[in-house]
């Protein structure tokens, strides 16, 4: 076996036992709370998929055989994108300028984090984007090559606070935001341009 392995932070964000049990239950495969099962579950992720074994345990009523299968990357990352869209919709945006905004917090309504958008996507400086941001792309080439070819994220990282962002900005996925950038973008500019023009007035007119 090779020597992959992804670091804690990474399998933390995106590959967590928590996550792991949601998508078993979906599957049919496990049912009951998760709890009463962490020391006997194994997630491993590997280069191209994630291995998942529980081992069997007869006093457990709910899945007393167990359980040894693979899950694909795709299936977590569709759940990562599911979370994000669902957090955001209860999550307050507020735009600084015309490509800065600060969004609450989902845990804690008092802090707020930073959004800036531009050409390559929108960058947030929360935990979650920034490990993600760090490491998929060293640690695991076969979801950033999905993220990348995803038809709702067109390569942006997923973190709630981007996709409440988005939301504010009507567009229904990250493919709407890079077709309308030059759009956005313009809207930037112009701004700038109409600041201009107001500064000369005031310098014009002796109000
Ligand atoms: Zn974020």
């Amino acid at each position: 076996m090779s020597a992959f392995q992804i670091s804690s932070s990474l399998q933390n964000q995106l590959f967590s036992q928590a996550v792991t049990w949601t998508l078993l239950t979906a599957k049919g495969k496990v049912a009951g709370p998760l709890d009463a099962c962490r020391q006997e579950l194994t997630v491993e992720v590997w280069p191209k998929v994630v291995y998942v074994r529980l081992e069997k345990n007869i006093l457990r009523r709910e899945c007393p055989s167990g359980v040894s299968t693979f899950i694909s990357y795709k299936d977590y990352l569709e759940h990562a994108i599911k979370e994000a869209f669902t957090k955001a919709t209860s999550l307050t945006t507020a735009r600084i300028s015309e490509n800065y905004f600060k969004i609450q917090s989902a845990t804690d309504p008092q802090y707020k984090y930073w959004i800036l958008l531009d050409f390559y996507g929108m960058s947030c400086d929360c935990p979650r984007y920034k490990c993600l941001k760090k490491r998929i792309w060293s640690e695991a080439r076969h979801l950033h090559k999905l993220i990348e070819e995803n038809e709702i994220l067109q390569g942006q990282i997923p973190c709630h606070h981007a996709a409440a962002v988005l939301k504010s900005l009507d567009f229904q996925n990250f493919a709407d935001y890079f077709q309308e950038w030059p759009t956005i973008e313009k809207q930037i500019i112009n701004k700038e341009d109409d600041e201009d023009y107001s500064e000369e007035d005031d310098s014009e007119f002796d109000w």
